[in-house]
């Protein structure tokens, strides 16, 4: 069935590719959710992207996105072919723009990106002549990770708008807490950001959101908490005094979840380190718990992005030129 933009005659995803959350309509994300939900649970049929080719090239470490993307793509029938850090000629010094213009020299479909640097993502997508994916830019946007978030949230809760969203931890160098952000607030929920004040970063009401420098207070009343990792690779010096101490300000714990809904949702992207921003047992708590399930949407959403953003070249019938 042909999604209700469509036969109104608009555009419903009329982007090249994914950069960011920022400058996405809220009925874009929505476009993306629904068309993530019809791959919950599904391997494809007929195999839509058999004969493209996926590149993924990592330039950071990772383990959930990068596998997830290469399952996504492998069933849907494409044919993925992952660049390593440790194997990649940036090791011997090439730049940036040379290694994005002998990737687009070998013709890909698509270009799924992470790098370290907050916008090199958005500077090899403007150099190569298929759609690219951000897989995480340093410090900037993880789009397909604030999608997988909403669409947890949405089949948890039935809905986002309204819903009162507490993102906490390490909001200075998370790219997952601005695509976070951008996201849900464009959605409809009421976020917060809840940080010690060496983690928030400046003009961060800009985001459309409220800061909490006390868990407590940041927690109460929330509908999600969504915990996150210091980011220790991005940290030039000491922001919080020892994982010890962070942890008895700032962990989540049971006496501090108290302060959250009786039905609260606890979310983490993961890598998690139990016992410095969370407590384990609340992380293996199946009812509250919805980190497995992250795992899972992630799948089904970067089915949905790679499937939408290839409709083009592959002039899939009705999809709008
Ligand atoms: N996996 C997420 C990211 O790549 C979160 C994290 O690393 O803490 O940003």
């Amino acid at each position: 069935m042909p999604h209700p933009a469509l036969a109104a005659g608009a555009h419903p995803f009329p982007h090249v590719g994914l950069i960011g959350i920022a400058g996405m309509a809220p009925w874009e994300i929505e476009f993306l959710l629904d068309e993530a939900e019809a791959w919950v649970g599904r391997t494809a049929t007929g195999h839509p992207l058999a004969g493209l080719t996926q590149i993924n090239a990592f330039f950071e470490n990772s383990t959930r996105t990068l596998l997830s993307f290469e399952i996504a793509g492998k069933r849907l029938g494409a044919d993925v072919v992952n660049l390593g850090i440790a194997t990649s000629s940036l090791k011997k010094g090439e730049t940036l723009l040379d290694t994005a213009l002998t990737l687009n020299a070998m013709r890909p479909d698509c270009l799924v990106i992470r790098h370290g640097a907050s916008g090199a993502v958005g500077l090899i997508a403007a150099k190569v002549d298929c759609p690219v994916l951000n897989a995480g830019d340093g410090r900037h946007e993880h789009p397909t990770q604030a999608l997988l978030d909403a669409l947890t949230i949405r089949r948890r809760k039935g809905r986002i708008e309204g819903l009162r969203v507490a993102i906490c931890g390490d909001i200075l160098h998370s790219r997952v807490a601005r695509s976070n952000f951008l996201a849900l607030t464009a959605l409809g929920a009421e976020v917060r950001a809840v940080a010690p004040p060496t983690l928030l970063p400046a003009a961060i009401e800009a985001f459309g959101v409220s800061a909490f420098t006390d868990m407590d207070k940041g927690l109460a009343g929330a509908d999600v908490v969504m915990m996150l990792r210091l980011q220790t690779e991005r940290m030039d010096g000491a922001y919080v005094p020892s994982a010890r101490e962070y942890f008895r300000f700032y962990g989540l714990t049971e006496a501090r979840l108290a302060h959250a809904a009786a039905d609260v949702l606890v979310m983490h992207p993961g890598p998690m380190n139990r016992g410095v921003e969370i407590d384990g047992a609340i992380a293996d708590d199946l009812v509250r718990s919805a980190v497995t399930e992250q795992v899972e949407m992630g799948v089904a959403v970067r089915m949905a992005c790679l499937d939408v953003l290839t409709r083009k070249r592959r002039n899939v019938p009705g999809w709008p030129a």
